[in-house]
């Protein structure tokens, strides 16, 4: 593995793989352990041009747990506010002889021109409406090790199914391991590629909730509806009614169901604060906890593979 662009194409064995040593990574870290020589003399540039609260702290987490040098670059302060063009920033990164380049980009398949283009190893931090693989990877780690499974579970995915890369990037990882993947959203939330995706429609959230084993619950992406989210969504008290998970609609699961959210979340508006805070039910927090894992496993892979180094 030279990058990782996309989830889709990934194979059962190198996605399993990932997440066997994203395991050890978790152990490790609970042990109060780190590898710091992994990555020492590597450096790591985190290139955001969108906002991140979890996924940038966490490469930079994973990549100082390794070892590595990580720097973030604030693209808000950077010469991409002059008029840098993309293919330009890239250039500039690659006299620095960066070794791992993590990039967000509101644009679909900018880390795949990035990656024709740089000698580093390029992870996508999540680009536009297309994937974010990191993302995909640390969710089923979390399912894998609450369920012990990936095989045969039913997994709901719910809302804004159209503009999420969280969606698509676990769309592909969960029916490339054998998991049941429902899509539950108002008809203009749901992509027209969804049947050719392999996975069950719903506009019901009672109907496609029924019997799940794993609801993942998705923000409201209004900063990708274009010229606003009227036309695509009622108000946020009505969507909540519909759409937001709460009690009742999650009564509609298996009764050991599992909630799950990538965050930000919007209290309210699809998630009600008291199944987003249920130790019971909720997974939130372990979500996050295994993001790190999950990019240490990343780094380190690629890092083996022969990232630039
Ligand atoms: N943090 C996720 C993403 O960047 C989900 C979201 O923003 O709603 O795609």
């Amino acid at each position: 593995m030279r990058h990782l662009l996309a989830i889709e194409g990934l194979h059962p064995p190198q996605i399993g793989q990932l997440l066997d040593l994203a395991e050890s990574y978790v152990l490790l870290t609970r042990s109060g352990k780190t590898q710091r020589d992994l990555l020492r003399g590597r450096t790591l540039i985190n290139l955001f041009f969108e906002d991140s609260t979890r996924t940038r702290t966490s490469f930079e987490l994973a990549g100082k747990r390794l070892g590595a040098d990580v720097i973030n670059m604030s693209v808000s302060t950077s010469s991409v506010n002059k008029g840098e063009t993309l293919l330009d920033t890239a250039a500039t990164l690659n006299a620095m002889h960066c070794d791992l380049l993590v990039v967000r980009h509101g644009q679909s398949g900018a880390p795949n021109l990035l990656a024709q283009k740089v000698d580093a190893a390029v992870i996508n931090a999540g680009d536009g409406t297309h994937e974010h693989p990191t993302q995909a990877l640390l969710d089923a780690l979390t399912i894998r090790r609450r369920k012990g499974r990936l095989e045969g579970l039913t997994v709901a995915i719910c809302g804004d199914i159209a503009h999420s890369r969280v969606a698509r990037s676990n769309i592909h990882l969960l029916s490339t391991m054998g998991s049941r993947v429902r899509v539950i959203g108002p008809p203009t939330l749901i992509p027209a590629e969804a049947g050719r995706l392999g996975v069950e429609v719903f506009h019901d959230m009672n109907a496609g909730l029924a019997g799940a084993d794993i609801v993942m619950m998705l923000r409201l992406q209004r900063e990708r509806m274009g010229g606003g989210s009227g036309g695509l969504v009622p108000s946020a008290r009505e969507y909540f009614r519909f759409w937001g998970l709460d009690a009742a609609k999650l009564a509609r699961t298996k009764p050991d169901a599992l909630v799950m959210h990538p965050g930000p979340m919007n209290r309210g508006v699809e998630i009600d604060s008291a199944v987003a805070d249920d130790p019971a039910r909720s997974v939130i927090r372990e979500q996050v906890e295994m993001g790190v894992a999950v990019r240490m496993a990343v780094l380190d892979t690629l890092a083996r593979s022969g990232a630039n180094g």
